[in-house]
């Protein structure tokens, strides 16, 4: 076991921090603050800057090691920035790479590269999130093609999207394993609508809106992959990464908030001496750096086992996220307890990154679903002897 960064790693690792601190933290704070269009311009030339890096060739890659040590410098540096190229590159782009025919990923892959092209994932309803079997929205055979309809609420990136991956039923009665489809929607295509900003607590800056879709007539072609039926099946597998970014999301906010709490915790003095030589402060520091560094090496073991396609992987990747989003709210409460009653103002960066801290264990499957997939997988695969 080695645990140290490959050469290439490292150098990367340099690369992305340089550019992150010089080029996209400045940012952070004003897209936290500004309106939904002033955030989506801004948000629209980071993410232009962040093809220009190379870093979407990066994420649509199976380098997921490499991925996790850039974005977690991205992460640091801003984390709605962090989000939006993922919901772009991982949960669309990855989509359509894995799963496009070669006419859908020639189509969507050069163009996502190069920053020409953003794309968002719709697959939450009002009424279905955590249970996907009450999905509404439906794609009906008309005329040799589809007809779609139905309504998506919480889409990451959909007031700046150009294509969208939604998922549909296209047979009920098969249930989710083999009755969906993930349809590739351009956003010029009639009958695709993108409602107002949908205003969030925090990572503000990654604009999200409902997505509707009202006679949205598509194609054969525009079904992923081709066949429809299989939409629930790739959805598990990018969760597989999703789940890695977002734990790569939660390492970057508890990092930033670790280097934030210690500056004041040095600076600032009470009773005689800096806050950070009381033990009260001090051992807050202590368990910030433990859990951000857990939580990177979980996120290391679900890479590695991603790419040696270890069989555990699913559940591995399930261990991290629930680790780190549920970590990330203790460090950024901890760090925002080191500030005292200044951290809780508004503008403040630990009041920043407590708010973006609390996405991770409510997105992209909740810590409670988190927990009941690894105890299936855990009550399938042990039996008592
Ligand atoms: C900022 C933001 C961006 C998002 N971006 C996207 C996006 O780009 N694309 C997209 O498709 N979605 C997106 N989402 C939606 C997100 O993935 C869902 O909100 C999430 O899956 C939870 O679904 P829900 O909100 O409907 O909650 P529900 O499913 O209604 O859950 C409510 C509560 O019930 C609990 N619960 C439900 N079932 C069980 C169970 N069996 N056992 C125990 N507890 C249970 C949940 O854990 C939760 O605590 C985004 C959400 C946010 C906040």
């Amino acid at each position: 076991m080695d645990y140290q960064l490959s050469d290439s790693h490292g150098k990367l690792k340099a690369k992305m921090e340089k550019f992150c601190s010089d080029e996209i933290a400045p940012g952070a704070a004003f897209l936290d603050s500004c309106s939904g269009n002033q955030a989506a311009l801004r948000m629209k030339s980071n993410l232009k800057r962040l093809a220009a890096e190379g870093y979407y060739e990066l994420l649509l890659s199976d380098d997921f090691t490499g991925q996790a040590v850039a974005g977690e410098e991205l992460a640091k540096a801003c984390p709605a920035t962090f989000l939006s190229a993922m919901s772009s590159a991982t949960a669309f782009g990855r989509a359509v790479k894995l799963f496009g025919t070669d006419d859908q990923q020639q189509k969507i892959v050069p163009s996502l590269t190069a920053g020409e092209m953003i794309g968002a994932l719709a697959i939450s309803e009002g009424d279905a999130g955590s249970d996907m079997n009450l999905m509404r929205t439906v794609a009906t055979r008309k005329r040799g093609g589809w007809v779609l309809n139905g309504s998506k609420d919480l889409v990451t990136n959909a007031p700046v999207a150009d294509a969208f991956v939604v998922l549909a039923w296209t047979d009920r009665d098969a249930g989710l394993e083999n009755g969906t489809a993930l349809f590739l929607i351009d956003r010029a295509t009639e009958g695709i609508s993108v409602g107002d900003y949908v205003e969030t607590m925090g990572l503000r800056g990654a604009v999200t809106a409902g997505v509707t879709l009202n006679d949205c007539v598509l194609t054969d072609d525009a079904v992923l992959g081709g066949a429809p039926g299989a939409g629930w099946v790739q959805l598990q597998r990018v969760l597989d990464e999703i789940r890695i970014a977002v734990s790569v999301l939660c390492v970057g906010i508890g990092v930033s908030s670790m280097n934030d709490a210690t500056a004041h915790a040095k600076q600032k003095k009470a009773f005689g001496k800096p806050i950070g030589l009381f033990e009260g402060v001090g051992t807050k520091l202590a368990t910030i750096y433990t859990l951000n560094d857990i939580g990177r090496m979980l996120i290391y073991r679900a890479t590695w086992a991603m790419e040696t396609k270890d069989p555990e992987r699913s559940i591995l990747t399930a261990c991290a996220k629930l680790f780190t989003s549920e970590g990330v709210e203790q460090v950024s409460s901890m760090a925002m307890q080191i500030h005292g009653g200044h951290g809780y103002l508004k503008g403040t960066v630990a009041e920043r990154l407590y708010r973006d801290a609390r996405f991770a264990a409510l997105a992209y499957g909740t810590s409670e679903m988190q927990r009941s997939f690894i105890a299936k997988d855990t009550l399938d695969r042990f039996r008592p002897a």
